[in-house]
């Protein structure tokens, strides 16, 4: 091992010494693969600062980490010394020095679990047992997988499975920033979209802070989000969330034109103007309004509406305007 390898962390003293983050990418040669997502956190202030946007984690917690690759954030959490420390690595490359750091940690009161995998289908019931006490969703996402990861985990949270059986659970993620800011954006921000809405029927998300590109090795192009969100004791619906999710989607897939347009497309052509007319009416909502200018109650009034037609007209549930074989239709529409 290189004579730099024999360095101590910084400001883990608990720890004991082990390679530099450097070192351990120059000993096992570690190069970004692109198509992973691989933008890595050299800096122990900022690695410090995104678990410190977690919240209080004590012993009695457990930490489920996407992403760890050489193990920055790892080492951060490792001193806040949780119960449990779970990590999903696609990348075979990194363990090895996962496990040098779990051996490292062995005096700690952290047992450590690593998982060689694709996060998207990781069991998280099978290897977390959930208890009262708090889990943390920690990770710098790989960009390429980041909005997909959080949509299904606001949809096991709408289900209360996965790492949300309980609702103890809080997810501190990085996104590209333009990302994290519409996860957030508030009513009447030209930001605000499909994913802000899902979000914040089921969560309350806060921007923590944004890190600038330079930060990361290799550079991204873009800088990088951090936000946390905290699962909503009271989410503001109990409708399912595909349901809502195919409304949202709808209406936000017209951004620029009035919000009822979007919705038309819900309902196939012969019933369309009749049924947009009565759902915006039976829903309250002003029809001429931009999706950007929705509120979520608003989106779910009109989702609420939609169910029922659904019910009335089981035809309407399967209808897909895309599918439609008249390209006029579909150039028209814009999409
Ligand atoms: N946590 C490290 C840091 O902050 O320096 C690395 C972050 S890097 C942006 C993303 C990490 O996620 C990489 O280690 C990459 O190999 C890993 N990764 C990419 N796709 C993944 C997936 N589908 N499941 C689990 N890990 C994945």
């Amino acid at each position: 091992m290189p004579q730099a390898a024999a360095r101590v962390l910084a400001s883990g003293v608990r720890l004991p010494p082990m390679p530099t983050l450097r070192d351990l990418v120059k000993l096992y040669k570690l190069q970004a693969i692109k198509h992973m997502s691989q933008n890595f956190i050299m800096d122990e202030r900022l690695t410090d600062k995104i678990v410190k946007s977690a919240g209080r984690i004590d012993r009695s917690d457990t930490v489920l980490e996407v992403g760890p690759g050489p193990g920055g954030i790892t080492r951060s959490i490792l001193r806040r010394e949780p119960g449990r420390l779970v990590l999903v690595e696609k990348d075979t490359r990194f363990m090895p020095t996962l496990d040098l750091l779990k051996e490292c940690a062995r005096p700690l009161h952290t047992e450590v679990d690593i998982y060689q995998g694709d996060i998207l289908r990781f069991d998280i019931e099978k290897h977390v047992p959930m208890s009262e006490h708090r889990l943390h969703l920690i990770g710098n996402l790989p960009f390429a997988i980041s909005t997909r990861l959080l949509i299904n985990w606001v949809q096991d949270l709408s289900l209360r499975r996965g790492g949300f059986r309980s609702l103890n659970t809080a997810m501190t993620l990085t996104f590209q920033k333009e990302v994290a800011e519409r996860i957030c954006a508030p009513l009447g921000n030209d930001q605000r979209c499909r994913l802000s809405i899902m979000s914040q029927i089921w969560t309350k998300p806060y921007l923590k802070f944004v890190i600038p590109g330079k930060a990361f090795v290799p550079k991204p192009e873009v800088d990088v989000g951090v936000v946390k969100l905290i699962p909503l004791k009271q989410p503001k619906t109990d409708l399912p969330f595909e349901l809502v999710e195919r409304v949202v989607r709808h209406i936000f897939n017209m951004r620029q034109k009035y919000c009822r347009r979007g919705f038309s497309t819900l309902f196939p052509p012969e019933e369309r103007d009749e049924m947009t007319d009565t759902s915006f009416e039976l829903a309250d909502v002003d029809p001429t309004v931009r999706p950007f200018q929705l509120s979520v109650d608003e989106c779910l009034r009109l989702a609420t509406v939609y169910a029922d037609f659904k019910e009335k007209h089981p035809e309407v549930a399967s209808y897909d305007y895309r599918a439609r074989k008249n390209p006029v239709e579909e150039s028209a529409d814009g999409v």
